[in-house]
C-alpha cells in the first residue's frame, strides 16, 4: 500500500475551505428539545466532517418538519483547514485543559493560531450551552490517515455510552487516558454527552457519506427527530453496518506509541485499524531502529501522515457483557467502599479521586476503577491517580 495523501486536497476541490465560518448553520425547531452540536475540522486536514455537516443541514432545511430542539454545525480549526494541515502550531484537540482555556479566554486581543481558535470555539460552545433549554449532545467528527472501518470513540460515562451504542460501528474506550487535553473530555466534564466519530480516511469521498450517516443517527438517537424515524436514518444505519466489518464491537485502548517532537517515525506500510497484531511484531522504524508491538492486540489508527504524535494504538476487545454489569455497579455507588481496598486511599483534597499504589493493590484494581467509571488521570511510579467521570444517569 502506498502512503496515502493526507491533506484533504481531493475533498477541498468540492468545497471552499479557505474561509469556513465558525458556525456552519443551524436549524431551530419551534418545539423545545435537545441540542445537537456537530463539529467538523477540529483537525485542519480532516475536512470530511465539515462537508458532511453542510450536506445534512441542506437536506434538513429542505424538509424540516417533525423536529424539536436544535441542530448546530460548528467548525473546529479554521486556520488549519485553510492551510490543509492537521494544525498550525498546536494540535487543537490536545490543549483543552480547564486552566488553560480560562487563562486564554481572559486575554484581550487576537492570539496566535490555535490559541485563538480555542478561545473562539470555546465562546461558541459556551453560548450554546448557556442558551440550551435541555440536554446537549456533541458529535465530534474526524478522519484518519490509515485504512480501516469507521468507529466511534467515547469517554466512558453512562450517558456517552447510551448514545454511542446506537452507532452500528466498533466503539473505542479509554483513548482519553492516553491523550489528555481533548475537547471531548473537556465537554464531557461539563455534562455534555459526547461521541467522537472517525469516518474513514482523510481524502476518501466515502468518509463524507459515513460522517453524514453519523449525524443522521445522532439526530435520531438524541431525539431531535421526535415522532418518526426518517428514511435517511434507516439508510445511515444500513450504510455504516455494511461498511464496518470488524472483529470486535467494543475495544479498550491498552497502548499508545508516542512520537517525540522532531522524531522521524515511519509506520510499516499496509496496516489498517483493527488488524490483529502479535507481541514483538515489527510495526515501524524510528532513527533507523525497529519499532515492535509491545503487546498483542488489534492495531488502531496507524500514522500515515507527517503531523501528529500518536504513532499507533493497540486495543483489546472488551466483552460486551461487562457493559450492563458496570452500569449496575455505578448506579449502586460502590465507590463508597473503594478506600477499604488494599493499596487504595482517597485523595485528601478531592472526594472523587483515589490514589492506587500498584505495589499493594489487587492486580485488577485498575480494571475495577474503570468498571466504576473512573479514569486514570496521572501516574507517579507505582502510584496511579484515578478520577471519577461524571455520570448523569445516576
Ligand atoms: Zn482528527
Amino acid at each position: 500500500m502506498s502512503v496515502p495523501e493526507s491533506n484533504g486536497e481531493a475533498l477541498a476541490a468540492t468545497f471552499d475551505l479557505s474561509a469556513v465560518p465558525r458556525e456552519l448553520g443551524r436549524v431551530e425547531a419551534a418545539e423545545p428539545g435537545p441540542t445537537l452540536i456537530c463539529l467538523g475540522g477540529l483537525h485542519g486536514n480532516e475536512p470530511a466532517g465539515v462537508l458532511a455537516i453542510d450536506r445534512v443541514l441542506k437536506q434538513i432545511f429542505r424538509r424540516s418538519e417533525g423536529l424539536r430542539g436544535r441542530l448546530i454545525g460548528l467548525t473546529g480549526n479554521i486556520t488549519a483547514l485553510a492551510a490543509g494541515r492537521r494544525f498550525v502550531r498546536h494540535d487543537l484537540n490536545r490543549i483543552w485543559r480547564p486552566g488553560r482555556v480560562e487563562q486564554l479566554s481572559a486575554l484581550a486581543g487576537p492570539l496566535n493560531d490555535e490559541d485563538q481558535e480555542l478561545v473562539e470555539l470555546n465562546a461558541s460552545l459556551s453560548r450554546i450551552l448557556d442558551e440550551a433549554p435541555g440536554r446537549v449532545y456533541l458529535l465530534d467528527l474526524h478522519t484518519i490517515s490509515g485504512p480501516g472501518p469507521a468507529f466511534a470513540i467515547l469517554d466512558d460515562t453512562l450517558q456517552n455510552r447510551e448514545v454511542a451504542l446506537d452507532f452500528p460501528v466498533p466503539l473505542v474506550l479509554g483513548l482519553e487516558e492516553k491523550l489528555g487535553g481533548t475537547l471531548a473530555s473537556y465537554m464531557t466534564a461539563q455534562g455534555v454527552t459526547v461521541v467522537g466519530f472517525e469516518a474513514g480516511m482523510h481524502d476518501d469521498p466515502t468518509s463524507v457519506d459515513r460522517a453524514a450517516s453519523a449525524i443522521w443517527i445522532a439526530l435520531d438517537s438524541c431525539g431531535v427527530f421526535e415522532h418518526e424515524t426518517r428514511s435517511e436514518v434507516v439508510e445511515a444505519r444500513d450504510l455504516l453496518r455494511r461498511q464496518s466489518h470488524c472483529p470486535a464491537r467494543i475495544v479498550e485502548v491498552r497502548y499508545r506509541h508516542n512520537v517525540a517532537e522532531g522524531e522521524s517515525f515511519e509506520m510499516v506500510p499496509g496496516f489498517a485499524s483493527f488488524d490483529p497484531i502479535a507481541a514483538g511484531q515489527e510495526v515501524g522504524t524510528v532513527r533507523g531502529g525497529k519499532v515492535r508491538a509491545p503487546r498483542s492486540g488489534l492495531m488502531l489508527m496507524p500514522l500515515y501522515q507527517d503531523q501528529g504524535n500518536d504513532g499507533f494504538f493497540l486495543v483489546n476487545e472488551v466483552r460486551p457483557a461487562w457493559l450492563p454489569v458496570s452500569a449496575v455497579v455505578r448506579r449502586l455507588g460502590l465507590e463508597r467502599f473503594l478506600h477499604l481496598l488494599p493499596g487504595v486511599e482517597r485523595d485528601p483534597n478531592r472526594r472523587q479521586t483515589f490514589i492506587v499504589d500498584r505495589r499493594y493493590a489487587l492486580w485488577f484494581a485498575r480494571q475495577l476503577f474503570h468498571l466504576l467509571g473512573f479514569r486514570q488521570e496521572g501516574k507517579d511510579g507505582p502510584r496511579l491517580t484515578m478520577t471519577r467521570r461524571r455520570d448523569q444517569l445516576l
